[in-house]
């Protein structure tokens, strides 16, 4: 049986990985400067559960290509200028709350990823816990250099729809 409870051996993601890379946080860590959008905003549970389904289930690199973004990362920027257009309170995303990642991953390996994230899920459906993993989202149109799966573990709130495809 799949041990969902206790840590994974190891840390399987950089601070590179997870860190914000906005501008402004590229620019600050390039002058040396401490920056707000560094890995220790990455949701530690999250990322429990991220390495867990890495080391127990797909059992394969998983590259992050976007993990935390900060207040000033354009995605954010215009997630909150949209609301405040449209007149509607702004939600905050997975990669905002410390609870997204994106996982460069196409393929077979998507097609597989899909299917541990979904295993991994499962596991805790089966144990009476929630499910960790509230939005699988898989990007795979385009360049394959591009594709990604989004896996986020915000929970639901007015605006933000759980569990989510
Ligand atoms: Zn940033």
């Amino acid at each position: 049986m799949i041990d969902i409870h206790t840590p994974a051996s190891r840390n399987y993601f950089t601070d590179k990985e997870l860190q914000c890379k906005c501008n402004s946080c590229t620019s600050e860590r390039g002058r040396g400067e401490l920056c707000a959008g560094d890995a220790r905003n990455i949701n530690p549970e999250f990322l429990a559960h991220l390495n867990r389904v890495r080391e127990r289930v797909y059992c394969r690199s998983m590259p992050v290509t976007s993990g935390f973004r900060c207040r000033r990362h354009s995605v954010v920027v215009a997630k909150r200028e949209s609301a405040e257009l449209n007149g509607k309170p702004y939600v905050r995303g997975d990669h905002a709350g410390g609870v997204g990642a994106d996982v460069h991953v196409y393929g077979k390996d998507a097609h597989h990823l899909m299917q541990a994230l979904h295993v991994y899920n499962w596991l805790h459906a089966q144990a009476g816990l929630p499910q960790p993993f509230t939005a699988i989202c898989p990007n795979q149109r385009g360049a394959s250099l591009e594709r990604f799966i989004h896996i986020g573990g915000n929970v639901e709130a007015p605006g933000r729809p759980r569990p989510w495809l």
